[in-house]
């Protein structure tokens, strides 16, 4: 990869258009974008559309929307994940024919069935029972049933060794992927999951400094192994606390929060808002 400005700083913001933007997502935003602005750098914007019964076109347009109203610029073109599925087939490729993957046809129920291991922010662990299928009987399935992909997660963490990444919150941190279990790359409906997507994407647009919610801490232990697997470089990390509100819940999950399309509207002005959300205040949100 050529780069013409190495160095220079790339944040990027990248919601699900799975719903309305939320105040928590907005300081999210806000926290990526003048990260980014204040080192004279670059702030994307990026929609993370690959989960096709789930996104909407009208979340994206109010995502756009959102993002103007509260006087956040980016920079470039709007990525969309489902314009890049060729590039999540090719990190696919690479992956399986490493010897790293295996096809999983096990439907949500048939695992929550199974498992009985600890849960993370994944979900239960996969107790592994596409893994142990008889070659022949996989390759009849494969052929008529719908199946994803998933990683063997101890041969995966056997190429690597050890990884580090930095966080600007806790500082150096050791890659523990294995305790997630083998985990889903692509999806029975689309060739990435999430993991496999951010990861691709960070890499493809340079993205320096990741900044989001520590609700995805954990998942970069998944991104680092990934990076390393398929020889893409690691960002830096800054993991934001989640904003709450007065009662210390979590704005973005909380019943009934009101969306920003409410808010504005609602009239309210959103650059005092913004202000609010800078100082991580949230008045009466
Ligand atoms: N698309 C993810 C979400 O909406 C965020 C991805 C990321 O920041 O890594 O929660």
């Amino acid at each position: 990869m050529i780069s013409t400005d190495v160095g220079a700083v790339v944040t990027r913001f990248a919601p699900s258009p799975t719903g309305w933007l939320h105040a928590g997502h907005a300081y999210s935003a806000i926290r990526a974008h003048d990260f980014a602005r204040g080192a004279g750098g670059r702030f994307l914007l990026r929609i993370e559309d690959i989960d096709p019964g789930r996104s909407r076109e009208v979340f994206v347009a109010g995502i756009e929307e959102d993002l103007r109203w509260l006087g956040l610029a980016w920079d470039g073109e709007v990525i969309r994940q489902s314009a890049r599925f060729d590039a999540y087939r090719g990190a696919l490729g690479a992956l399986g024919s490493a010897g790293l993957l295996y096809p999983c046809f096990c439907t949500r129920a048939d695992i929550a069935q199974a498992a009985n291991a600890p849960h993370g922010s994944e979900g239960p662990v996969y107790p592994g029972t596409c893994r142990v299928l008889d070659p022949a009987l996989r390759a009849m399935r494969m052929d008529r049933e719908p199946h994803a992909w998933r990683i063997a997660m101890d041969r995966a963490v056997a190429r690597t060794g050890r990884l580090h990444w930095h966080d600007q919150a806790v500082g150096e941190m050791v890659a523990d992927p294995m305790r997630f279990g083998d985990v889903v790359l692509a999806r029975k409906d689309a060739p990435a999951s999430y993991h496999l997507a951010v990861t691709v994407d960070d890499a493809w647009q340079r993205v320096t400094d990741v900044v989001r919610g520590a609700d995805l801490f954990e998942a970069t232990h998944i991104h680092r192994l990934l990076q390393a697997l398929l020889g893409l470089p690691t960002p830096r990390y800054h993991h934001h606390p989640l904003l709450k509100d007065a009662d210390g819940e979590r704005l973005a999950k909380r019943r009934g929060s009101k969306s920003l399309s409410d808010l504005r509207a609602n009239g309210v002005d959103p650059l005092a808002l913004a202000d609010a959300l800078r100082r991580g205040e949230t008045p009466g949100l």
